[in-house]
């Protein structure tokens, strides 16, 4: 079986190329043609001795999952939608701005924690992606950029996982993943730099925190379990005074002094000021008035017909971020992106699809639709 090299951080590749009877050295070697010069043909890996290619040109690959599409919005965010077999898609989100450019990736296709606000909650869940597949993500958006751009640097300064599914419910296959983008020979991005985001998988919280600590969202959204429990119902396991306690903790650990919670605006839902009022008092009191260390970061619900809920007006959200600054908390209103394009993170193109849909969609694209603007997995293929 071919090994896709995609699926190890630096650790797993040196145990593979010890395997194959060479030396430590090698697999660094490998690692940056792989992740740093975004190579995929081992003939274009100069320094590395022919005998080592041969061997490699059999029982190993570098394989980012396929594009399916490629939309470009007004403002620059580009969003990619990627085949990963049996009729499922996944999406990956570049956002530019001035003095950064982040990536927003997935962790499974579909998810299984069911939010009522979330469209790939609704489609419910398919897989775990495998290692290979998320830093393919990263993989191919980082070395298509630089292309794109006509830049020899880095374009790709940050990294979070909020695109679809719940990483934390993909534990084993996300730690490697962080590792590769964390390693001064694949991305070199600093733990402040990559955010997993999460609805509150408490014990995986606990042990992010021991393994690799980045930064940390956390999705409340509501300030009380009753409301949480609907929202998300994850609620019903990991309480909301469970989940700050894990805030905390993980706060010994993290590359910054404060969790953010993200918290998605739903008129007449949860965006009253006595839901303001009563965040406040939620993380102020808590822990016999010590609080946690936090910042919020408001996002207007990105809907989806099936939802049926509708998105704040922008002065409701103006009016709730205004309580929660008053009373000290930084608060930040998050900008919408490419909206033209639906590249909200969490969204599928906007519309709740079950996997029939998808399956559709995929065979569509490869017949008529899709020609990729001088994209394709193998355009970056030769760098
Ligand atoms: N599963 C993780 C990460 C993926 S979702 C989590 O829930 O945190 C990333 C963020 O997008 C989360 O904060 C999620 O609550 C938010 N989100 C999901 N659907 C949304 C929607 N329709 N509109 C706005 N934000 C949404
Ligand atoms: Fe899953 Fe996050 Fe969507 Fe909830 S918000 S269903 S955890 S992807």
């Amino acid at each position: 079986m071919t090994a896709n090299l995609l699926d190890y951080d630096l650790e797993g590749l040196t145990v593979f190329c010890e395997r194959l009877g060479e030396k430590r050295y090698r697999a660094v070697q490998l690692f940056r043609w792989i992740h740093q010069k975004g190579a995929s043909s081992f003939d274009a890996m100069s320094d590395l001795a022919k005998s080592l290619r041969e061997k490699l040109k059999v029982c190993a690959q570098v394989s980012a999952p396929p594009i399916l599409s490629q939309h470009i919005s007004a403002d620059g965010t580009i969003k990619w939608l990627l085949d990963v077999g049996a009729g499922n898609a996944v999406e990956t989100v570049f956002i530019p701005e001035e003095d950064r450019g982040t990536l927003c990736i997935s962790s499974q296709a579909g998810c299984a924690m069911g939010c009522r606000f979330c469209s790939t909650g609704h489609q419910g869940f398919s897989r775990n992606l495998t290692t290979g597949e998320i830093v393919g993500q990263l993989w191919f958006a980082e070395h298509f950029l630089r292309k794109h751009f006509q830049r020899d640097e880095r374009v790709i300064s940050n990294v979070v996982l909020m695109g679809m599914g719940e990483p934390l419910q993909n534990y084993v296959q996300l730690l490697p993943a962080l590792r590769v983008m964390l390693d001064d020979h694949g991305y070199g991005l600093s733990r402040r730099r990559v955010t997993v985001s999460t609805s509150g998988v408490v014990p995986k919280m606990d042990q992010l925190a021991q393994d690799c600590p980045v930064a940390l969202a956390v999705s409340l959204h509501a300030p009380s379990d009753a409301l949480r429990d609907e929202l998300v119902p994850l609620n019903k396991k990991y309480g909301i005074a469970e989940l700050l306690d894990a805030c905390n903790r993980y706060l010994a650990y993290a590359p910054r002094d404060f969790i953010t919670f993200e918290y998605c605006m739903l008129a007449g839902v949860n965006d009253q000021a006595e839901h303001a009022h009563q965040l406040v008092r939620l993380v102020r009191h808590y822990a016999n008035g010590s609080g946690v260390w936090c910042k919020f970061n408001l996002i207007a619900f990105n809907p989806f017909p099936q939802s049926g809920l509708i998105r704040s007006a922008p002065e409701q959200i103006q009016a709730f971020a205004r309580i929660l600054t008053d009373a000290g908390i930084v608060t930040t209103i998050r900008k919408t992106r490419g909206d033209d394009i639906d590249a909200a993170c969490g969204q599928l193109a906007g519309e709740v699809k079950d996997r029939t849909h998808i399956a559709e969609r995929i065979a569509r694209q490869r017949t008529f639709m899709f020609k990729p603007v001088s994209v394709s997995n193998q355009s970056v293929k030769e760098t």
